[in-house]
């Protein structure tokens, strides 16, 4: 299927793309179906190593099968845990990328979803695992079922982070009606 580039992950992709090198440890904070994990991991090639969270089983079940046969990539380990506790996981500056896709899994059950104080929380780790020249990459999705307060207050905590260690770069599909997708690239300086 040939992908839209516009659309909002191949637009944090995009931008991903240049940030990880082979070799690197990349995270995906939100597993779901995969697809980020095996995004992460191809870039970062098989002397890499890519960390996957999730809190459905479901999600580890279906990365796993995506993952199984792939060839050249980094070797990846599934967790069924929150994000909010990567910071167990690996040692600050380590990491190159982290990638969060946020809301609920468009073909799962939409009551398991993200939400703000998690979220706000696996930020704040994300950014102390973060190597300088690192990035995290957020699709903030609103309306519908995910509704606003998770938008909100990401985007509130984002405007306050110290100017001098982060650079914030929001993207917005300006002239889309109802409520579109808010890509972000938080960069480590
Ligand atoms: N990146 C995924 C993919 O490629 O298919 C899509 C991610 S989906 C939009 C959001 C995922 O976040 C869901 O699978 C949901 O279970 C997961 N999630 C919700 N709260 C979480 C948390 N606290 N920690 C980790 N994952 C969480």
């Amino acid at each position: 299927k040939k992908s839209n580039p516009y659309q909002i992950t191949e637009w944090c992709r995009s931008l991903i793309r240049p940030q990880v090198k082979p070799g690197d440890l990349c995270i995906d904070a939100t597993m779901g179906n995969g697809h980020d994990t095996l995004f992460l991991s191809q870039l970062a090639g098989p002397s890499g190593r890519v960390l996957a969270f999730d809190i459905q089983q479901a999600a580890l079940d279906a990365t796993r099968k995506l993952l199984e046969r792939q060839d050249g990539v980094a070797p990846v380990s599934l967790f069924l845990d929150s994000h909010a506790n990567m910071g167990d996981y690996a040692r600050p500056g380590t990491v190159s990328c982290i990638v969060f896709n946020l809301g609920y899994l468009p073909s799962g059950d939409h009551s398991i979803a993200t939400h703000k104080e998690s979220t706000i929380a696996a930020l704040e780790q994300g950014l102390e695992l973060l190597k300088t020249g690192g990035c995290i990459s957020l699709c903030i999705y609103s309306g519908g079922d995910s509704g606003f307060e998770e938008r909100n207050g990401v985007l509130e905590y984002l405007k306050g982070l110290d100017s001098r260690r982060f650079l914030v770069v929001l993207s917005c599909y300006y002239n889309r009606p109802n409520h579109p997708p808010i890509p972000v690239v938080i960069y480590k300086l």
